[in-house]
């Protein structure tokens, strides 16, 4: 076992450090280096592992201005302006090793590999950096899972018995029913006790204290435990990284509550996570705002409105449909076969549309509906012409004239004998060619 001193649990805001390599080794994760000192969080505990860099021969006392330091990921993400990525290598600068990830290894498990994308010779001395904007985002947001799980332990007796930290969102699962109001409660009051911003107290007890304090935990524990506080607001053990006061925290949003299991997945955001949700929320709904010219808060009102109109002008399509083949069925009376040309007509369009023909004309009667460019976009990418058809005949029998129709106009579709649907791919000429032929009246 090669003890790596840990200097993430000695000061969670220690963002950069000076090591020298152990050693350098292979697994069948790759290649890793292991170092005398590091603040490199390895995962565990549900946090998920420290990213950054290793800038390698690098001696002593000219770190504080180092050249090399990289940039922060918040600094180039606001430069560009977009979100920024968590899991931003691309601080790294000419000349420095990523640290891809970061796990306990080796036989007693306690060996702390940092994999990286090339090996170091070990006596190499290195300056370290850690992706600290990606770093504080994983405190903020354990600390925060860490209250509500212990809220909703003190207020309903349930145990947060799965944990996700994810890119986007933390998930907890718990052994018990929340429903949204009762999430809303959760949330008020672990907003209040952030804002109270308490100091955080990790300690180590003893057998003794450990029977007597009511922490929360999800394995029965063997050896040295270590306990994570919020005073008054949770009590757990946790071998993750921390805020020292919930205030840092900032702000806690619960996303969601739905059944899992026996109980219920919470989705949840804190802190820079939640503004970055805020502002997305605000420039989705201002983008909705400008298209409906409404101003922001009226945007649920004015979508209301807008689809009342859709449906009043759904109905008024439908009945002036019902009269152009109401028309179409007299105008056709007694022609015997007839072709329809429609356009833009929806496939049951065409079928009611056939239907009514059909109760008049007395012979065969085929519908078509050919596909109108209906925006100038459209028409752009458009080159070939298409359409839906109905074709039938009362009492007949269509399979022969339908197959003969698939065959000559690249068709495909079909139906029962009296009566098939389908589409074709062909122009308006050779259509009205192959019915002409047929001795179809073409209307
Ligand atoms: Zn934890």
């Amino acid at each position: 076992m090669m003890k790596t001193r840990r200097l993430f649990y000695e000061n969670v805001y220690q963002k950069d450090f000076e090591a020298e390599v152990l050693f350098c080794g292979e697994d069948e994760a790759g290649t890793y280096v292991i170092l005398d000192q590091t603040v490199f969080y390895p995962e565990g505990g549900g946090q998920p592992a420290d990213r950054g860099v290793l800038c390698p021969e690098h001696d002593g006392g000219v770190h504080e201005t180092c050249e090399n330091r990289p940039e922060s990921a918040a600094g180039a993400a606001a430069t560009s302006g977009e979100p920024e990525s968590s899991g931003s290598l691309s601080m790294k600068r000419s000349g420095q090793i990523s640290v891809l990830d970061v796990q306990y290894a080796g036989e007693s498990g306690e060996d702390i590999r940092h994999y990286v994308d090339q090996p170091l010779s070990a006596g190499t001395k290195v300056h370290g950096f850690i992706d600290w904007e990606r770093r504080f985002d994983l405190m903020q947001q354990h600390s925060g899972e860490h209250i509500v799980s212990g809220c909703v332990h003190k207020k309903y007796g349930y145990d947060n018995v799965g944990f996700h930290m994810g890119e986007d969102v933390i998930t907890i699962d718990f052994n018990g029913l929340l429903d949204e109001v009762q999430l809303l409660q959760v949330e008020k009051e672990v907003n209040d006790y952030i804002w109270e911003n308490r100091p955080a107290r990790i300690f180590f007890p003893d057998a003794e204290e450990r029977k007597r304090l009511p922490f929360r935990s999800k394995k029965e524990l063997t050896g040295e435990v270590r306990l994570v506080e919020f005073p008054g607001g949770d009590l757990c053990a946790c071998c993750g990284l921390h805020v020292e006061a919930a205030g840092e925290i900032g702000l806690v949003k619960l996303l969601s509550v739905k059944h899992f299991r026996e109980g219920v997945r919470v989705e949840m955001v804190s802190g820079k996570r939640a503004l970055r949700l805020l502002h997305q929320h605000l420039e989705a709904n201002s983008r909705v705002a400008v298209e409906l010219s409404v101003k922001p808060d009226q945007t649920p009102e004015a979508v209301r409105h807008l689809q009342d109109e859709i449906y009043a002008l759904k109905g008024q399509i439908a009945s002036l449909r019902q009269e152009q083949f109401a028309m179409r069925a007299s105008q056709c009376r007694g022609k015997g076969s007839v072709l329809v040309l429609e356009q833009n007509l929806d496939a049951a369009e065409v079928r009611k549309e056939a239907d009514a023909v059909l109760d008049t004309c007395g012979g065969i009667c085929v519908v078509i509906s050919l596909e109108e460019p209906r925006s100038e976009k459209q028409k752009d990418g458009n080159n070939g012409a298409g359409g839906k058809y109905a074709i039938g005949q009362r009492d007949g029998d269509v399979r022969e004239l339908v197959k003969e129709m698939n065959g000559a106009l690249s068709g495909k579709g079909g139906g029962k004998p009296f009566f098939a649907q389908g589409s074709l791919q062909a122009e308006k000429k050779d259509i009205v060619d192959f019915f002409t032929r047929k001795g179809f009246m073409i209307v």
